[in-house]
């Protein structure tokens, strides 16, 4: 038997050990999970679905943790539920594997799998797993959920006299926390039945990119006042901290709209910021600090995924 065969037997042997190891629970509307050609659920009302991808050498190593990839795969999904709005249900899993991973990372990816969707309360009914000897692990995760409102909060929605809203703090994610960070989901909830955004996104791409992308699609530009931008305590000291904290990416925080009327209804447990407001126009952000004069356009700083592990911050 040449040394390749036995890689692929052994590979092969490992996809249909992972498979018939996964976890299929029931869930509230899940008819038939993992285990047939196809899944099957009952789907009442507006629902969402999403897909991240994570490739080795690009989003990770193969030396990173395998339980901390299955994590991040996980939340970077369950982070664009929050930013629809929407409460996580299902999630599928699709492997394409390689040499680069042993058995026992596989095993730890599993784990990690299990553990994480288990924290979240998030139910896998599919996937699919290939294998191949040679190549980058390609990982891609799909979740699906629905609304907390009876529609999904999108990046078109944003209205002349909203406040702009951040979570949490900005900038300095990447290389400590990117592997490590929470998902916005129980703010996104909360935010959602106490006040109704007009418009929302995750932050993944960096502040003034993203921000871009509201603008662009509800056709208006921003005020942001620079002084109410929270800068990450990881940032304490960095001489660039304003930058970073306006162009890192990977921060998974909230960016969101709300009508003036609705400021008051904001839960005092939500940490979250306002950073400036939404005004007419074509897609500018208009910039400036407390003590300068005037506001100036702001170029969309941001952060390039496809040349994730080599990039610095770009100005688009
Ligand atoms: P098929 O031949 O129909 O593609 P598979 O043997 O690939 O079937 O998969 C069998 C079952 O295992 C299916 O229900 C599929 O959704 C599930 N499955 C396969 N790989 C994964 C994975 N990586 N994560 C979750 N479920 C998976
Ligand atoms: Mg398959």
């Amino acid at each position: 038997m040449s040394a390749a065969f036995k890689l692929l037997k052994m590979s092969h042997f490992q996809e249909f050990d992972f498979i018939k190891s996964l976890p299929s629970k029931s869930a509230r509307g899940l008819e038939l999970g993992i285990g047939d050609d196809a899944a099957l659920f009952e789907a009442p009302g507006q629902w969402a679905i999403s897909t991240d991808s994570m490739i080795e050498n690009s989003h990770f190593q193969s030396v990173d943790s395998p339980e901390k990839i299955a994590q991040k795969l996980i939340r970077v999904n369950l982070s664009d539920m929050a930013a629809m709005g929407c409460e996580p249900r299902f999630f599928l899993l699709n492997l394409h594997l390689s040499n680069s991973w042993s058995p026992e990372q596989l095993k730890q990816f599993k784990s990690g799998l299990i553990e994480e969707l288990e924290a979240r309360n998030l139910s896998l009914i599919g996937g699919d797993t290939v294998s191949a000897k040679n190549g980058p692990i390609h990982l891609v995760g799909t979740i699906l959920g629905q609304p907390y409102l009876d529609r999904a909060i999108t990046r078109d929605g944003a209205q002349v006299g909203d406040s702009v809203f951040v979570t949490g703090a900005l900038g300095g994610s990447y290389p400590h926390r990117h592997l490590n960070f929470e998902p916005r989901n129980n703010w996104s909830r909360e935010l959602c039945l106490n006040s109704k955004p007009n418009a929302m996104m995750d932050i993944s791409d960096g502040l003034f990119r993203d921000l871009g992308h509201i603008l662009d699609q509800s056709k208006v530009s921003a005020e942001i006042n620079l002084d109410e931008i929270p800068i990450h305590p990881d940032l304490q000291n960095h001489h660039e901290a304003l930058t970073k904290a306006l162009g890192d990416g990977e921060d998974f925080e909230l960016l969101f709209t709300l009508s003036p009327d609705l400021n008051s209804h904001l839960p005092e447990s939500l940490p979250c910021k306002k950073i400036g407001q939404i005004i007419s126009g074509n897609g500018e952000i208009f910039a400036k600090k407390k003590h300068d004069p005037e506001y100036q356009v702001w170029p969309r700083l941001g952060f390039e995924h496809t040349t994730h592990f080599n990039s610095k911050p770009k100005k688009s």
